[in-house]
């Protein structure tokens, strides 16, 4: 059913899990407004943050799978990045847009954000705001509770549908502002700042860098496999070698069709990933080829483990 026929103001909160996220919901909430958190999820980061948040909050949370869409700017950001592989205004200009399409289709009267002015270096400066507010054709239609009233009124203040009296004027890195606020709202459980998003991750973003550069093609799948456990690039041959055992399970769970997995068999160490982006030749068999692919994967098995006995024996499958 559409929401346009409800009485009450509705508002689509964009959700991360963070404390300013869940002060801007408690915000409009005071107001008698239908604030709905939606959350997003890539290849990059979860939902988990805002799915216990809302939990703990007991918000009903929606959450939009936005991988696609979300990897494109990764490999191309058209503002930049922030200061690892983080491309945060384009980010935040996507998840806009997206919940500008959601608003439009399902009769949401408003966007709301928790972001605070000036609070983050790349994306919610006074600019970068103008920049999102613009770029998503929704001037005038976002709103951002906690620092409304340093900025310019929004279409649901001026037209009666928040008291700009109830909004706020905090800005800066200091959370102090914030933290008042949570104990007026009666927030116990403070989520601690920042985390979830590991393109802001320095080993990850260079190891991500070294992939694009080398594979500009890459897909979803090679971004999250690089999350575990140590990367080497040989060519075309992208081995990953588990640190320990949950890594040990998580490459197998990633492994897919082409890919190579070594298993220790009768010594402990550490299962190997390897990934071919090499052509493949007139045969259908991929390069480099097998006999090379196996070498590498034995020798890091060898290298890794603490010891090896002198017949190791090294489970290979080739997915
Ligand atoms: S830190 Fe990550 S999730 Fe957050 S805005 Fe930047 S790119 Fe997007």
């Amino acid at each position: 059913m559409s929401r346009r026929r409800k009485q009450k103001t509705a508002a689509l909160v964009l959700f991360s899990g963070g404390l300013d996220s869940i002060l801007a919901v408690k915000i409009l909430r005071a107001q008698d407004i239908d604030a709905t958190p939606v959350c997003f999820e890539s290849h990059f980061f979860s939902a988990d943050k805002a799915q216990s948040a809302a939990a703990a909050s007991g918000l009903d949370l929606r959450v939009e799978d936005i991988s696609k869409s979300h990897l494109s700017i990764v490999k191309n950001p058209r503002h930049g990045r922030g200061a690892a592989m983080n491309p945060c205004i384009d980010c935040h200009l996507l998840m806009i847009k997206i919940a500008g399409g959601i608003m439009a289709r399902e009769g949401f009267d408003f966007i709301a954000t928790g972001e605070v002015l000036g609070q983050r270096p790349m994306s919610q400066h006074r600019q970068s705001l103008a920049i999102i507010d613009r770029q998503s054709g929704l001037v005038g239609k976002i709103l951002r509770p906690l620092s409304a009233k340093l900025l310019a009124l929004t279409e649901a203040e001026i037209n009666g549908l928040v008291d700009r009296d109830g909004l706020y004027d905090l800005s800066g890195r200091s959370r102090r502002g914030q933290l008042a606020l949570a104990k007026k709202f009666g927030i116990k459980n403070i989520p601690q700042p920042g985390g979830g998003c590991i393109l802001t991750d320095a080993e990850y973003a260079r190891r991500l860098e070294e992939l694009m550069r080398r594979q500009p093609d890459f897909g979803g799948d090679d971004a999250r496999l690089l999350r575990h456990g140590r990367a080497v690039w040989q060519k075309d041959l992208l081995a990953v070698i588990a640190r320990n055992q949950a890594e040990c399970q998580n490459l197998k769970i990633m492994a897919r069709a082409g890919d190579w997995l070594f298993e220790p068999q009768n010594f402990p160490g550490p299962t190997v990933l390897i990934r071919s982006f090499g052509k493949k030749n007139g045969q259908g068999e991929t390069l480099p080829d097998s006999g090379e692919i196996k070498k590498m994967g034995q020798d890091f098995v060898r290298r890794y483990s603490k010891k090896v006995p002198s017949r190791p024996d090294i489970l290979i499958t080739n997915h």
